[in-house]
């Protein structure tokens, strides 16, 4: 499918840069969502010929686990889809303790997949491929080893950041619902405070079709999306 088809609410573009071929990102419609931008990239990994960095040679992510070792934040929607494919009874409590990690420095949270001894939790020690592909968090999701520009970097930071300041958010309520300390894995002098973490465009959505993308772009990132130029690299 042609990334630029008219109903493509956001396209995934081929670059040169650095000499790679990479991408970038442009939003065609005001109305796309978060999920418009995954099935573009989606689109992207299958169709487009983009130089793999990590892995020379390759035009296809298939058969390939190079970076299911990274840090890997979660979004309250990535809960949301992992609970339903791994452990759909646990409570949001239950999952972190059993496939998450987090960590609080300060007033400051991170919660992020939990590792093995060869990187996530879920990928298969055997083959080597995921365990949960179609719930995969966002950030896998938009993780392509190839060169970027940089309003498609910082595209992928936004929406990382508030998905993951949201369920923070969530983890403190839920700790509070239960009348018990938020679970904590990993504390250097925690104090998380609840006034920290305002509401974000992901709360009350349980998918991303939900979630607008305006919504979550600061306003220069909007309009650097939305401008339809190339943007520096
Ligand atoms: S993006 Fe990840 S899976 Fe795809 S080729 Fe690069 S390292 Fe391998
Ligand atoms: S969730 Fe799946 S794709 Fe993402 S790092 Fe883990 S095994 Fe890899």
């Amino acid at each position: 499918m042609n990334q630029n088809a008219p109903e493509n609410k956001v396209a995934v573009i081929m670059r040169r840069i650095r000499g790679k071929t990479g991408y970038d990102v442009a939003v065609r419609d005001p109305a796309a969502t978060v999920e418009d931008y995954l099935a573009a990239l989606d689109r992207a990994i299958l169709e487009l010929p983009l130089d793999r960095g990590r892995a020379p040679g390759r035009r296809s992510c298939a058969g390939c686990d190079r970076c299911c070792a990274e840090r890997l934040p979660l979004t309250w929607i990535d809960y949301l889809n992992l609970k339903a494919a791994v452990d759909p009874e646990a409570g949001l409590a239950d999952f972190l303790a059993a496939h998450a990690h987090v960590l609080v420095d300060g007033p400051v949270v991170d919660i992020i997949l939990a590792g093995g001894g060869g990187g996530c939790c879920l990928l298969d020690p055997e083959n080597r491929t995921c365990r949960a592909y179609h719930a995969r968090p966002l950030v896998c999701r938009t993780f392509i080893c190839c060169p970027s520009t940089i309003r498609a970097r910082r595209l992928r930071a936004v929406l990382t950041n508030r998905g993951e300041d949201e369920l923070v958010r969530q983890w403190l309520l839920d700790a509070r619902r239960r009348g018990k300390p938020p679970l904590i894995h990993e504390g250097y002098a925690p104090r998380p405070r609840m006034g920290d973490w305002p509401p974000t465009p992901f709360a009350g959505c349980s998918s991303y079709r939900e979630v607008p993308l305006k919504a979550v772009c600061p306003p220069g990132l909007w309009s650097a999306l939305t401008a339809g130029s190339t943007v520096a690299h």
